[in-house]
């Protein structure tokens, strides 16, 4: 439910309605802009009378949200969240580009390509320490020596750092150590890490999961919010569909959709939906010219050797002529990089 005030209304007139609904054991949240002064209701509504809301003070109108998701919900809360890493921005007129190897090897080797990533315009360095394999013969991640070769890397070029939580285990370290803390797709739905997360306050990226619809997928940042924690990024990473000639499908209609669906930010994954790295710039530009606040690229300084998604991984050099092409593209839409 939603109770529009008049964006004139006083402070004292939303204190009294806040108070009469909170009395009925629900919860509220409150979006004010210059020209919109919303009112969210979030639980059980259905004992709450409309009509009876109307008459107080300052009420405009109030609506139903149909919709299961409500404080992601583009009605709760009207204007783009905007996430702000220590001055690297996610959402709004930002773009946002996450770089880095699908996994963290070495010392030298995530310190080389953050520091050939960042010169050509990364705004931030990806790299995964816990690696969820679909084989648990293949190489799982250096865990929590990834996680300290993160922290060098990001200590040698200034650049945050983005990686993937896979058990609840390692949340207290991540809150610390980790500037954005990922949720992969295959714990899209993990809704115990979802509720413990929502716990922490640092930003949370949260993958589409790879058979996910758009609703499931807000339903887990409506999870990781109602534990308290709004700061989410959406990012889509392709789904599974019967095309078999890429590893995903990447669903760019994603994009428009939960914009408006959503006042989250939408960032893209061209890598993994695409599983090859000849497929990445175009899908990369495509989803700029689709909406996206952002990007996460998988680069590898040598792919043939790479431990992980080599396919998809594309090279430092390769990577510095996208983001030649993607700076042109987010000055054409209006963006910030
Ligand atoms: C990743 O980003 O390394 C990853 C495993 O992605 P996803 O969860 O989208 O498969
Ligand atoms: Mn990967």
């Amino acid at each position: 439910m939603i109770i529009v005030m008049n964006p004139k209304c006083s402070k004292e007139e939303v204190l009294k309605i806040k108070k009469a609904i909170e009395e009925k054991g629900v919860l509220t949240h409150l979006s004010q802009g210059e020209t919109y002064c919303i009112l969210g209701v979030v639980g059980e509504t259905r004992a709450i009378d409309s009509n009876k809301l109307l008459r107080f003070q300052g009420v405009d109108k109030v609506l139903k949200v149909e919709e299961p998701f409500k404080k992601a919900n583009r009605l709760f809360k009207p204007e783009d969240t905007i996430i702000d890493v220590n001055g690297s921005i996610i959402g709004g007129k930002n773009l946002a580009v996450m770089a880095g190897p699908c996994s963290v090897e070495s010392e030298e080797q995530i310190i080389e390509i953050a520091k050939s990533v960042k010169e050509s315009g990364a705004t931030f360095l990806r790299g995964g320490a816990f690696k969820p394999r679909t084989s648990p013969y293949s190489f799982q991640g250096l865990e929590l020596e990834g996680l300290e070769l993160l922290k060098r890397a990001r200590a040698e070029t200034g650049l945050p750092i983005v990686t993937e939580i896979m058990s609840t285990d390692y949340i207290d370290q991540f809150e610390r150590d980790v500037d954005i803390i990922q949720i992969g797709a295959r714990n899209m739905q993990n809704f115990d890490l979802l509720k413990q997360i929502g716990k922490t306050r640092k930003p949370i990226l949260l993958k589409r999961g790879l058979s996910a619809t758009i609703e499931e997928w807000l339903m887990s940042a409506e999870y990781i919010m109602a534990s308290g924690n709004e700061n989410v990024i959406l990012c889509e990473r392709g789904i599974r569909t019967f095309e078999t000639y890429t590893r995903n499908t990447l669903d760019l209609s994603a994009i428009p959709v939960v914009k408006r669906l959503s006042h989250l930010p939408v960032i893209v994954d061209p890598s993994h939906a695409a599983g090859y790295w000849y497929l990445v710039e175009p899908l990369a530009k495509a989803a700029i010219a689709a909406g996206a606040d952002g990007l996460m690229i998988e680069v590898h300084n040598n792919p043939q050797c790479a431990l992980s998604d080599g396919q998809q991984s594309i090279k430092p050099e390769s990577f510095k002529i996208m983001m030649d092409k993607i700076k042109r593209l987010a000055e054409f839409e209006g963006k910030i990089l």
